[in-house]
């Protein structure tokens, strides 16, 4: 599927809400853990039990690199009070109508360069609201410059409480992620809105 594209063009102040995930891939399946979200007054994450039930033999290396290496979390891990993964439709639409403001120009959802994120939004029937926001701004932040960023414990840009510590990788966090993608636009959109104002 191609990242979808918008005939017109879209800037940042008609995004209503950045979405950021994290998750496994089991039986060549994208499986969602942590949906985090930012809107200019809120930024949270939303956990998904996983079916430990679905998990393969096969699907054990991948899983490890990604616990270990990459975001940190586990497929394991899981709490009854969580969404089921099967949820996610429910729960991206709850979001968007949650971050909706009195700015009736917000109807955006943003995301940066994420096909998994792209087909859960084409899922829900979101795809067409959707903007990839390297659209936007082509030297959006790589997932490698928003780890730099990301910390543990301290800082505006603390990593939940769900990934692992490690002394040795930065781990990826949707919640962060989101957080970090959302700031670093609006002070673009913001220096633009000044320049434009000077000149
Ligand atoms: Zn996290």
């Amino acid at each position: 599927m191609a990242l979808y594209r918008h005939d017109k063009q879209i800037f940042f102040n008609e995004i209503r809400v950045i979405l950021s995930l994290e998750g496994f891939y089991i039986n060549n399946k994208f499986v969602i853990k942590e949906l985090g979200f930012k809107s200019c007054n809120l930024n949270s994450v939303i956990y998904f039990k996983t079916d430990t039930k679905i998990f393969k033999e096969k699907d054990l290396k991948t899983t490890y690199f990604l616990s270990n290496f990459i975001h940190g979390l586990s497929f394991y891990k899981n709490n009854e009070y969580w969404m089921s993964s099967n949820d996610y439709k429910a729960v991206i639409k709850t979001i968007y109508q949650l971050t909706e403001t009195e700015d009736k120009s917000k109807i955006y959802i943003g995301y940066s360069n994420d096909i998994n994120l792209l087909t859960i939004l084409h899922n829900s029937g979101l795809d067409k609201i959707s903007v990839n926001l390297k659209e936007i701004y082509k030297d959006i932040p790589t997932i490698k410059a928003i780890k730099r960023l990301s910390t543990y414990g301290f800082g505006p840009y603390t990593l939940c409480q769900m990934h692992n510590e490690s002394e040795y990788y930065k781990y990826q966090c949707a919640k962060v992620k989101s957080l970090i993608l959302y700031d670093w636009c609006l002070d673009k959109y913001q220096q633009q809105l000044n320049k434009n104002g000077i000149d």
